[in-house]
């Protein structure tokens, strides 16, 4: 009997062997959900990571490289090489290094795999923030007051932009990422050189010169809003969440949902972030992040990928994530609708790095004593154990502390007791300060801005 076409294109998206290209916590986190859904796994690993507990857990595990993650994690070629010596039919490629490369999401689907995320051109239109931007305008979702395309070179022509946007402006990489490539310009006499310094960065870290002018925001919050679509023309979002706690432009501690928003004011950012998905024909998780100031949100940016605290939406929303994930990128239909989306309590994630406490120097070399936390709402994502060796070649995050309580008050204080009882000895963490901040007043009372961590540490070293 010939296959419906809605049939076929499901069965060729089945696989029952997918290569984790990634490593750390999440690379545990993925293994756990592919075994859920009785996948098989296979780990892959740099020579430093030679003795990751998640290798004697999956059931292949390939070295495929040097201890260089530009030789290893980052080498498209070793990677596939290990999934067809594997037999593998799907790579995830968790969060970081490849999992918003347009390029490798083609190079899997040209060599019969299935990449388990958006298809190569949703990453290449959102993986360029003006592209991104653009697209947004378009689906008619809010964005930070600036033009949806690249400043040129003419001096006069960006002393106008910037006139017109209104000081200070902020200059942006359109290929930036990781809190790198941004520069504030509070008036109009720095503007050239910020520009020229910016230019020269994103051409060195990002490969490409394209920059954007927007206006710079002086109080905001981070809010992000998680999507999940499948590729039945199904798209719902899972709430919102709160990482305004940041140092130098990177997430400390998140949480969800976002306190003190009213569900009249995020509803139809919610829907607008749906429809944009349906309209780009997006496929997989993905999350749109935003500056909410006075009241009003901004779009910035879209995260093509699962992101570092896509555990606190699963918390609140009680969605496994990753298993969503898994599950549309083997063709299936969402099994949720908007409708079934409930979020209920609330939930914090602190991310442990391996780095002193004060000056947030990483901190290489052996976990001597580890302790974790556990009890009701505690939940803990981490790939150590005693005796684990931390290398200094990667992104110093060693553990995710999660925590789930009924209200913020009771979920801050399931924190303050989850961090009393985890301890981490051999090398340094940022617990000590975790502590203190899960202590401080005005972050109890919630609703504080991108700038108050920076700021709380300021007045920390100064006393
Ligand atoms: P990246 O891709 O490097 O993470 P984003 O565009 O997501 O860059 O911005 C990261 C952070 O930089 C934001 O969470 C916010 O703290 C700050 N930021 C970005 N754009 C603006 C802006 N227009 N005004 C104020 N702060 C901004």
């Amino acid at each position: 009997m010939p296959e419906t076409s809605e049939h076929s294109a499901a069965a060729g998206h089945r696989f029952d062997t997918v290569v984790i290209a990634n490593r750390g916590e999440i690379a545990v986190r993925i293994q756990r959900a592919c075994r859920e859904l009785g996948l098989k796994t296979v780990a892959i690993c740099s020579e430093a990571d030679r003795e990751a507990p998640y290798g004697s857990t999956a059931d292949s595990f390939l070295c495929i490289g040097p201890s260089s993650a530009a030789k290893s994690y980052l080498n498209q070629d070793a990677i596939l090489l290990a999934a067809r010596l594997a037999g593998a039919g799907a790579i995830h490629p968790g969060y970081g290094f490849l999992s918003e490369n347009a390029a490798f999401a083609d190079a899997v689907e040209k060599a019969g795999l299935i990449f388990i995320g958006p298809t190569a051109s949703s990453i290449a239109i959102m993986g360029d923030k003006i592209s991104a931007k653009r697209a947004m305008m378009a689906a008619g979702v809010p964005c930070v007051p600036g033009p949806d395309t690249a400043l040129p070179d003419d001096p006069a022509t960006i002393e106008r932009i910037a006139l017109e946007i209104g000081y200070p402006v902020i200059i942006k990489a359109a290929g930036g990422g990781g809190g790198r490539g941004m520069r504030v310009v509070p008036k109009a006499d720095l503007l050239h050189e910020a520009i020229a310094l910016t230019r020269e960065e994103a051409r060195k870290a990002f490969g490409s010169p394209s920059l954007y002018m927007e206006k710079f925001l002086e109080h905001p919050r981070h809010i992000e809003i998680q999507v999940i679509c499948d590729d039945h023309g199904n798209a719902v979002w899972l709430g919102h969440r709160d990482c305004s706690m940041q140092r130098r432009h990177q997430k400390v501690v998140e949480e969800a949902p976002a306190a003190g928003i009213a569900p009249d004011i995020i509803q139809p950012v919610g829907l607008a972030c749906v429809q944009a998905c349906l309209q780009i024909g997006y496929r997989g998780v993905g999350t749109f992040e935003f500056l909410y100031e006075d009241g009003a949100f901004y779009f910035i940016e879209m995260n093509t990928r699962l992101q570092v605290e896509h555990p606190v939406t699963e918390m609140t929303s009680g969605v496994d994530i990753v298993r969503a994930q898994i599950g549309v990128a083997q063709g299936h239909v969402l099994d949720l609708t908007q409708g079934d989306v409930t979020c209920e309590g609330h939930s914090f994630e602190c991310r442990i790095n391996a780095e002193d406490s004060d000056s947030f120097l990483p901190s290489a070399g052996v976990v001597t004593h580890l302790a974790l936390p556990a009890g009701p709402g505690i939940r803990v994502d981490t790939h150590i154990h005693a005796g684990y060796k931390v290398s200094p070649y990667y992104d110093s995050l060693i553990a995710k502390l999660i925590v789930h309580a009924p209200t913020r008050a009771e979920a801050m204080a399931r924190m303050r007791e989850a961090l009393a009882g985890t301890e981490v000895e051999g090398i340094s963490t940022n617990i000590p300060f975790l502590r203190a901040l899960f202590e401080d007043g005005p972050f109890a009372q919630g609703e504080t801005d991108i700038h108050y961590l920076e700021q709380w540490l300021k007045l920390r070293r100064a006393a």
